[in-house]
């Protein structure tokens, strides 16, 4: 197993002033001692995190080009779902408007650029869900929604139920007037090329996998929401479905507690159910994000998995936890924008 990385959006100079002015207000009154106030933590205005897959990921790997165009595309995705945020739009659209992009972008493994299963076709998974009332919408399997992030929001937002999956999903999309297309949209030399690759080795190696996107996300109004989408892994059997459009797996959102997207290999992801554990370990030990995040994902590692996680939590403290090489990864809030690649940096 690799080593664990954690980074969290640094808050600390932002908060000192807080705990210092809650100190004084103590003394003066004279009521209460000053170690007897409970810190205020200073809730962001708003805030996006992104990611855009976790794998092997190496400096030796990529290009400056390569390099470039991946920090291009996440601060495009970060723009996108800040441009909501700032307007007092909610975490849930926020999520929306910063993976489309991406979806829309070769460069990820989702939507337009989603990786080929072993048919040479493509089936992609995705997954929204709404922290302020925990409802959720995911599509499983879909092959002509050209958005399928749209398409999970829509089962979210226009149906009584959670996840619909294949045809049905695809007629459900079309039924809700999403914008649909041939299969063959999604196709791109890379990722055909990585087909060929693994069918000619017959074995995945998890330098084949990465791409996934996903992003969570805290509103002005204190709401949080996560949303996951992708092609899923290289070479996949047809029907196979991964941890992306699980709620509970790779996302989940509950306000006051936790956001989490999650991307790596969906069947570890799936048996440890590391969205849901992430939260509940938050919500019921009391853990913050990233101890809890930890926790999870060592569950992953220690059954043979890897893979990474974008969290927020319910003050809008970000983080990033992944045990692979590296993350395509990025935040953004009124104080600016960062975007990360490497597991050093
Ligand atoms: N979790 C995705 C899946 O297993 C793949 C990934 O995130 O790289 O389908």
């Amino acid at each position: 197993m690799m080593g664990m990385t954690m980074m969290t959006t640094n808050q600390t100079a932002r908060r000192a002033p807080v705990r210092a002015l809650m100190c004084l207000i103590a003394l003066m009154s004279a009521s209460t001692a000053c170690s007897t106030v409970e810190p205020v933590p200073e809730r962001p205005e708003w805030r996006l995190a992104i990611h855009g897959g976790a794998g092997v990921i190496l400096r030796e790997n990529l290009t400056e080009e390569q390099e470039a165009a991946y920090r291009a595309a996440l601060e495009t995705a970060l723009q996108a779902g800040a441009d909501v945020l700032r307007d007092g739009g909610s975490a849930v659209d926020a999520v929306q408007a910063a993976v489309i992009p991406m979806e829309d972008d070769p460069l990820f493994n989702a939507g337009h650029g989603a990786v080929f299963t072993a048919a040479g076709r493509h089936e992609l998974d995705a997954s929204i869900m709404d922290g302020s009332d925990r409802n959720a919408g995911a599509v499983a399997g879909v092959k002509r929604v050209k958005n399928p992030i749209l398409a999970a929001r829509a089962v979210m937002d226009r149906s009584d139920h959670v996840m619909f999956a294949g045809q049905g999903a695809d007629a459900f999309a079309a039924r809700q007037g999403l914008e649909m297309v041939d299969n063959s949209y999604f196709d791109t030399d890379r990722r055909r090329e990585s087909l060929e690759r693994v069918l000619e080795r017959r074995a995945r190696t998890a330098a084949d996998r990465h791409g996934t996107v996903g992003a969570v996300a805290i509103d002005q109004d204190g709401n949080v929401a996560a949303a996951t989408t992708t092609g899923g892994m290289t070479a996949k059997t047809a029907g196979r479905v991964g941890d992306s459009p699980l709620i509970g797996a790779a996302t989940y959102a509950q306000n006051g507690v936790c956001a989490v997207s999650a991307t790596g290999h969906g069947e570890y992801f799936i048996r440890v159910g590391v969205a849901k554990t992430v939260c509940a370990r938050v919500e019921l030990a009391g853990e913050d994000i990233e101890t809890a995040a930890e926790n999870a994902l060592g569950q992953v590692a220690a059954l043979g998995g890897d893979g990474g996680l974008v969290l927020m939590d319910g003050d809008g403290e970000a983080a990033f936890v992944f045990n692979s090489a590296g993350m395509y990864r990025g935040s953004i809030d009124p104080d600016g924008i960062e975007t990360a690649i490497y597991g050093d940096e």
